[in-house]
């Protein structure tokens, strides 16, 4: 299998020290940007798997970033974890209307990095497979269920109806 490229957008080295830290068996190739510039080239030249993306950057912002990246279809199906040291209820939710696959908030353990990677990546294979079958109801059923379940909601579907 061919190793997975993480592009990670953050003005804090440190952050990316420890990221690359965390990335140290090999399962991901690390690619770097400081800022949203740098990570618009990265993005065109190496078509990375999975964004880990800061919120707050030098310039424009994370949410600028995934703004940008939804409009266009060569990318907007990159997946993206938000790094933040937000905590609110309110800003989570938010990063994840604006098109964010899951969100973690900085200090985070290795361990933890690399799980929600994983899960955000299997994820996204899902609903790749998805749209290539005739049912548009299996997409968006798994969406919906994969967005509320970032948000600690319970749902059932019963015909086509969601039930909290
Ligand atoms: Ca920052």
């Amino acid at each position: 299998m061919i190793n997975k490229k993480i592009l990670i957008v953050e003005d804090e080295k440190a952050i990316r020290d420890m990221v690359r830290y965390s990335f140290i068996n090999g399962d991901f190739i690390l690619l770097e940007a400081e800022n949203v510039q740098q990570a618009f080239n990265t993005v065109a030249d190496e078509r990375p798997d999975l964004i880990l993306l800061d919120w707050m950057l030098p310039g424009k912002n994370g949410i600028d970033f995934i703004r940008e990246l939804k409009k266009d279809s060569e990318t907007s199906d990159i997946p993206i974890i938000m790094l933040t040291a937000k905590s609110e209820e309110s800003d989570k939710v938010y990063g994840l209307t604006v098109g964010a696959d899951d969100y973690i908030v900085k200090p985070f353990s290795p361990k933890e990095l690399i799980a929600r990677i994983k899960t955000v990546l299997s994820q996204s294979r899902q609903r790749l497979s998805a749209l290539k079958s005739p049912s548009h109801s299996v997409l968006v059923s798994l969406m919906v269920k994969q967005r509320l379940s970032k948000l600690g909601l319970f749902w059932t579907m019963i015909n086509d109806k969601l039930f909290f």
